[in-house]
């Protein structure tokens, strides 16, 4: 599988929209990897990972063509991942289709709210649950209940592949147990991590820093949950975090993980 992440960055983007930070001042200045749209991906160039408002400038910086999209997979609700006012152009007048050429995936709250915006209209929507697998295209898809916000059944995702697997945790909190017992074993060939809070330490359940992500890999590892010799990339970054790329990446290599950044592309 090609993964290709399209935007790293957490809810108010790198720099923040409205708000102010050395983080901020430094991507301002130095652009490249410091500007981080809000989080989202897509695999194989057909699996879209969320679809939130940097999606049209992410399409045309980064070269992934809508109409070839076969899906959109939701993880949740969130306004940095979910803009359901743009889907209004994949139909008629803008184009010549009558209806989406793509599945929407989500849970409860995310289809909610494309329907109040689009009663009646000819969306493909699927409704997910955490730790219910379904399967898109011989892709096989699972969410897994994040830790994230509370009245939400909000997801990781897990996709395999042709015999290769890996987890896309934007947005994941550090795992309840039910959780890390359904990841037991797995032996992902890679996982894309939440580094929310970079070298921010806050008591805030919702997100994880740089440590908890260390520690979320070295115990995804001893239950067998990511092979040994899988690749950990991280994304959903803020600028509160303190943390320029330079500074999270001399942090994170020595224990193997690699600071994603937009447009980074990845074979699993
Ligand atoms: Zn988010
Ligand atoms: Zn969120």
């Amino acid at each position: 599988m090609e993964v290709k992440l399209l935007g790293t960055g957490a809810a108010d983007g790198v720099p923040a929209f409205f708000g102010n930070s050395r983080v901020s001042d430094y991507a301002f200045m130095h652009g490249g990897k410091d500007i981080r749209t809000r989080a989202a991906a897509v695999i194989d160039g057909h699996i879209k990972l969320d679809f939130g408002p940097d999606t049209y400038f992410q399409v045309v910086s980064h070269q992934t063509r809508p109409a070839e999209w076969s899906s959109i997979v939701f993880t949740h609700s969130h306004d940095d991942h979910l803009c359901e006012a743009e889907l209004q152009y994949v139909l008629m007048p803008f184009t010549q289709e009558g209806y989406a050429p793509f599945t929407i995936y989500g849970n409860e709250s995310v289809l909610g709210r494309i329907q109040a915006r689009f009663p009646d209209w000819p969306f493909e929507l699927v409704l997910t649950k955490s730790f219910e697998t379904f399967e898109h295209l011989g892709y096989q898809i699972t969410p897994v209940a994040a830790y994230h916000r509370l009245e939400e059944d909000c997801h990781n995702l897990i996709i395999e592949h042709e015999g290769r697997s890996f987890l896309y945790g934007t947005d994941t909190g550090y795992w309840r147990e039910p959780t890390w017992e359904f990841m037991a074993g797995r032996q992902l060939h890679a996982v894309v991590l939440e580094c929310t809070d970079g070298f921010l330490r806050t008591t805030y359940h919702g997100h994880m820093d740089a440590r908890e992500v260390i520690e979320t890999v070295n115990r995804l590892v001893s239950i067998g949950g990511l092979r040994t010799d899988g690749q950990v990339i991280t994304t959903h970054h803020c600028h509160a975090g303190n943390a320029t790329h330079d500074e999270l990446e001399a942090f994170l290599k020595p224990h193997g993980i690699q600071v994603g950044f937009d447009g980074l592309s990845f074979e699993v």
